[in-house]
């Protein structure tokens, strides 16, 4: 079946002042992806490695400098605003709760906002408001209810039922359950899951927790500062990780098992105080400065993704030279 999604080298800078001098921040760089429809596809780095950059690009709420984005088999202009049509077949679903949603709107007003924005009736509105309430599992009598008045993993439900409300084909989902009690997270994980079979949704998920993206992901994307440097299918990836990157981010991935650790937060990042920044990265392939495997090659030719296995890419030398 065709690609839902295709984002063809898409690139994303920022002007920014750092040190007093005007400087430019490379966000995304070159980004070549393709989500299959029906599928998620997960997107994992640390912080800073541009994948929440992406995901604005991806519903539109940045402009690209570069690239191609094509959606459901129809281009996509990367540098122009959207239209009211293409906006609505993407959602994006963040990661807090509570500044997603207007503390002096109630629930049923919030879900109903993006439908008033595209012109529903208010028949339509409240027909779906009820319809997408009771589809993420929040009881009718809250409608009436304020945010304060939810927990955490309620309110994170009225931001998937907002996102729902205009039948959207593509959910992007930003450390959507990263602020959430592991025990909530589980329930919102399952809740994705169950949404995505009922409604037939493609994700794209986007989480710096290994194990998170694990679970809900077919198909999965590493980045480092702002470049894709390993994807393929979940499975492949995790059980045989190509990239050294992807290495060390796997073997810094607390154990499921209790009685094999102690620890029960998510590990952000093996050593990020040596994360370089974005505004000047390493030449050559920007990982060197932290990977055990660098030789003079790696900080003079930026490796360029290659194909080793069925829809499985890796940017790193070790693949390339004989
Ligand atoms: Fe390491 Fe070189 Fe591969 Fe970069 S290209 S990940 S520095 S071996
Ligand atoms: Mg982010």
């Amino acid at each position: 079946m065709a690609d839902l999604l295709e984002l063809i080298d898409i690139s994303k800078t920022f002007d920014v002042r750092s040190g007093g001098r005007r400087a430019t921040l490379s966000a995304v760089d070159h980004v070549s992806l393709t989500v299959r429809p029906g599928t998620t596809l997960g997107i994992v780095g640390e912080s800073g490695c541009g994948k929440s950059t992406l995901a604005r690009v991806i519903v539109g709420l940045h402009l690209a400098d570069d690239g191609e984005l094509v959606f459901d088999g129809k281009q996509m202009l990367t540098g122009k605003r959207r239209t009211p049509g293409e906006l609505k077949q993407m959602q994006m679903v963040f990661q807090d709760p509570s500044s997603a949603l207007n503390p002096r709107a109630t629930i049923s007003e919030s879900i109903a906002f993006p439908l008033q924005v595209q012109g529903a009736s208010k028949s339509v509105i409240a027909e779906r408001v009820a319809t997408v309430m009771r589809d993420v599992g929040l009881p009718a009598a809250y409608a009436s209810r304020y945010p304060h008045q939810l927990s955490g993993g309620q309110r994170q439900r009225v931001n998937i039922a907002r996102a729902l409300a205009l039948q959207p084909k593509l959910v992007v989902l930003d450390e959507a359950v990263s602020a959430l009690d592991k025990s909530i997270q589980a329930q919102v994980l399952n809740l994705l899951s169950d949404l995505q079979d009922e409604y037939g949704l493609t994700y794209v998920f986007i989480s710096h927790d290994l194990n998170v993206v694990r679970y809900l992901s077919d198909d999965v994307a590493v980045m480092y500062l702002g470049q894709v440097v390993e994807q393929g299918s979940a499975q492949q990836l995790y059980d045989e990780p190509k990239h050294p990157y992807t290495q060390l981010l796997l073997s810094s991935v607390p154990t499921l098992d209790p009685a094999e650790s102690t620890r029960d937060e998510p590990v952000d990042t093996a050593d990020s105080t040596e994360i370089p920044s974005p505004i000047d990265p390493p030449s050559g392939c920007r990982f060197r400065t932290r990977c055990p495997f660098a030789t003079d090659l790696c900080a003079q030719v930026v490796p360029v993704p290659i194909q080793v296995g069925e829809g499985r890419t890796v940017a790193c030398h070790l693949y390339t030279t004989p």
